[in-house]
């Protein structure tokens, strides 16, 4: 049987953390994709080429890095790679993997993954996630499914999984949907068949300069944030509002007036934004009527890194509207 060829890119985060005293007290990002792969041992089931394409903790990843790394994937399926993995830290892990499935226009998976103890801790999760994102990377069970996030012997998608825990190895959650499927005995295994992908996003040239806050509605919310951020010159606005979409009088206010779109999702962590049920000011039929676009079970992170990808690709408010629609699954 042919072995399948993996490429493996690796951006920094825990996984590829050691001490270095001359720096900092602490770990920080040192290992190199080979390194990481050198804890594999010799005998890996599959073909594996591996680059180094930054070395940072995934608090500072940026669509620069994330374009690079991408542009590394197209010449890596072009050279025959069945699968790409994409190596970073867990904290912006899931806003990686939404670009990748937004923007990725090939059925090869892109497989991302960490670690969330580092390779000096006792039972570091490192090399067993680079050995089940391998795993998944490789099989042709995987084709198709976009984007996913293999960690803790779980199978994520893009388009549900967030980091759910600050420090325990169980870190990912597909809640309320549930994982896609698992590894066991080197094996992917998946609970159902592969869906539909939406069309991908083209990005070659996409310019992504500009603010695109996300913003926290909570009590004593006067709105007045909204408005410095507007008056900032934001190009788009993502506001986490309360419950099924929900807003204090003053955020709705500035929201009528805005003329960038802004895009409102619910805060809570599960669940979707509502059309039509409540009608006070500041509910979500009260802000669906001055334009506001709903995104329905995109959760706020999801909500602007998608934003983000159309305004950068000129997109208008319709086709943002649409968009947010299709993605978020709203009727
Ligand atoms: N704690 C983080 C990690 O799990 C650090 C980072 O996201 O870079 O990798």
């Amino acid at each position: 049987m042919t072995r399948a060829l993996v490429a493996v890119a690796a951006l920094g985060g825990t996984i590829s953390m050691a001490p270095d005293r001359s720096i900092e007290d602490g770990v920080v990002p040192r290992l190199t994709a080979e390194d990481l792969l050198g804890d594999l041992g010799a005998h890996l089931p599959m073909d594996v080429t591996a680059a180094t394409l930054a070395g940072i903790s995934s608090a500072s990843m940026d669509y620069a890095t994330l374009l690079r790394t991408r542009a590394w994937g197209l010449e890596q399926v072009a050279a025959g790679a069945a699968g790409l993995v994409v190596v970073q830290g867990t904290d912006t892990l899931e806003e990686t993997a939404w670009f990748f499935e937004l923007t990725w226009p090939h059925d090869v998976p892109v497989v991302v993954t960490g670690a969330m103890r580092n390779p000096s801790l006792p039972s570091a999760d490192g090399p067993a996630n680079l050995l089940a994102a391998l795993t998944v990377a490789a099989s042709p069970r995987s084709r198709g499914r976009g984007a996913l996030v293999a960690f803790n012997d779980d199978v994520h998608t893009a388009r549900w999984v967030r980091k759910a825990h600050a420090s325990h190895v169980e870190a990912f959650s597909s809640n309320p949907a549930g994982p896609l499927g698992l590894v066991a005995e080197g094996s992917v295994h998946y609970f159902h068949p592969a869906g539909s992908r939406a069309a991908a996003v083209p990005v070659d040239n996409a310019d992504f300069a500009g603010l695109v806050p996300l913003l926290e509605a909570g009590i004593a919310d006067s709105g007045e944030l909204l408005s410095l951020v507007l008056d900032a010159g934001a190009r788009g606005v993502v506001v986490a509002a309360g419950g099924v979409g929900h807003v204090s009088t003053g955020t709705a206010d500035v929201i009528a007036t805005a003329d960038v779109p802004i895009v409102v999702a619910t805060r809570t962590g599960a669940g979707t934004t509502f059309r039509g049920t409540y009608g006070f000011h500041g509910s979500e039929s009260s802000l669906i009527k001055v334009g506001a676009t709903m995104a329905g079970w995109l959760d706020p992170r999801k909500s602007r890194v998608l934003l983000q990808v159309l305004l950068a690709t000129g997109a208008s408010r319709e086709a943002i509207e649409a968009e947010f629609r299709l993605r978020g699954d709203l009727d």
